[in-house]
């Protein structure tokens, strides 16, 4: 085929049909709004921002601050179009809702390049390059259609996520490193509980705010993974036989089990990020933090993502996808977007920048552009196709994602900004260095 195929004109798809237009290639881009809707989607244009209007911080002391800068430099259209219709909202970057997503329409129907075709996409094109962008609440046959290309158990309906903590925050004093009964190695990090210590956090846990649960998600079932609270709600002491059992962790600093134990587990390769064992929840994001930072060790424990419980369509892409969101053994098919693991509109909007640059390479036949770790795309895409992960889960960006400073800056904040000076320098030295025009 002499164009490439994007399946979803949302904010991965959107961006990934600009990304290739912009290289001279053919696009033809398949939306099937407005002949059929999701349960949240309801305007008849592009890159729909279903929930907030906010696309977070705009700061570089800030991860998804510093994504931004990176997608401005390398020409995105979704910040070219929310840098446009912005509407006042202190450090954060917030935006009129319909203007976006009429500019970004705009933007895709007056592109020579681009042809847009209004249905809904129901199997996998079976000639050229294909980038699948269909997001969180992909329709049904497509994703039936997916699971058969990816193999069964590749594809989950349901994000059901324990809250992930930086390594940094806990405190070891009172966590310590075990694995029960000993056995393997010291893989997790253990929070030990008193009895007082347990039964308040079991009274605050019972009475938390839960938070809105969508219509279409009321029916929702929760095959293995309850929520912890509700967990919780069937007895005082339901968690201490389930996911804080205590028997076989020995508290080196007292040489005895503790009352109750909650579990962390490495999340990432590098160590920096830990989840919490069996802590999905449906709690407000404010009550998550203060009722978590009641466990031993957790007290200043800085969440990189919050838990969540709701319908969410997307792939196992550890097992399936590379460094730059292509399928490692269909390499004509990309995939970008929340589908893909990355959690929230910038970062769907970053994977589907990745993927539009990269198949636009392929069909030119040129080398990929793979982002390094030093940057916030690149920490990102890693951590979407780093096969170490057992236990998958949606991921916002995050500087845990990335590799950390040679020297050590004490003040997280000045630490920050220079990680975020040296990833747009290697952004613009990237940019400098490329044979064609990226
Ligand atoms: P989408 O923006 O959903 O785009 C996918 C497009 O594909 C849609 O236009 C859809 O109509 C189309 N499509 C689907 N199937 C087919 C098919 N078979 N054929 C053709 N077209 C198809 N993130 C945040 O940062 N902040 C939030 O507040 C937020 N709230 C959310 C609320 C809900 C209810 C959900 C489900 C998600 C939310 N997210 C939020 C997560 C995520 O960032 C957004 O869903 C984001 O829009 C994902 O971008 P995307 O491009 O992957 O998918």
């Amino acid at each position: 085929a002499n164009y490439i195929s994007v399946i979803g004109a949302g904010l991965a798809g959107c961006e990934a049909a600009w990304q290739i237009a912009k290289r001279g290639i053919k696009v033809k881009l398949y939306e099937m709004k407005p002949v059929s809707f999701s349960p949240a989607h309801n305007l008849d244009t592009f890159a729909e921002l279903v929930c907030s209007n906010s696309l977070r911080s705009n700061q570089l002391e800030n991860a998804v601050g510093l994504l931004k800068e990176e997608m401005r430099l390398l020409d995105s259209l979704i910040m070219k179009c929310a840098d446009k219709t912005k509407v006042p909202a202190g450090g954060a970057l917030a935006v009129d809702r319909e203007e976006f997503s009429k500019l970004v329409t705009e933007y895709i129907k007056n592109n020579e390049n681009i042809e847009v075709i209004h249905e809904e996409v129901k199997e996998i094109p079976k000639e050229g390059i294909t980038i699948i962008a269909t997001g969180p609440l992909t329709s049904e046959s497509l994703a039936k259609a997916i699971e058969n290309m990816i193999g069964n158990n590749y594809l989950y309906y349901l994000d059901a996520a324990a809250p992930i903590v930086t390594f940094d925050s806990i405190d070891m004093s009172k966590a310590f490193k075990a694995a029960r009964y000993g056995k393997g190695t010291d893989d997790y990090i253990n929070c030990p509980m008193t009895k007082e210590e347990y039964e308040a956090f079991w009274e605050q846990l019972v009475n938390a705010q839960v938070a809105d649960v969508k219509e279409f998600e009321k029916d929702m079932v929760f095959e293995g993974c309850m929520p912890v609270e509700r967990m919780a709600k069937r007895g005082i002491d339901t968690l201490r036989f389930g996911p804080l059992k205590p028997v076989g962790l020995i508290n080196p600093s007292t040489g005895k089990e503790a009352y109750a134990v909650v579990q962390l587990r490495q999340d990432n390769t590098s160590g920096t990020l830990y989840n919490m064992v069996g802590f999905q929840t449906q709690l407000k994001w404010p009550e998550q933090k203060r009722v978590f930072r009641m466990i031993p060790g957790l007290e200043n424990a800085e969440f990189v993502r919050y838990g969540v419980m709701h319908r969410n369509t997307f792939i196992n892409s550890p097992k399936l996808l590379d460094s730059v969101y292509r399928l490692k053994d269909k390499p004509n098919i990309y995939f970008a977007g929340q589908i893909t693991g990355v959690e929230g509109y910038v970062e769907s909007a970053s994977s589907g920048l990745v993927a539009g640059i990269n198949a636009s390479m392929d069909m030119l036949n040129k080398d990929n552009v793979v982002f390094p770790t030093t940057t916030a795309i690149g920490g990102l895409s890693r951590y979407i196709s780093d096969k170490n992960i057992q236990n998958f889960q949606p991921m916002n960006v995050n500087f845990g994602l990335m590799d950390g400073l040679e020297v050590k800056i004490r003040d997280k904040r000045k630490r920050n900004y220079e990680i975020s000076m040296r990833a747009l320098n290697v952004i613009k030295n990237i940019i400098l260095n490329f044979t064609v025009e990226i």
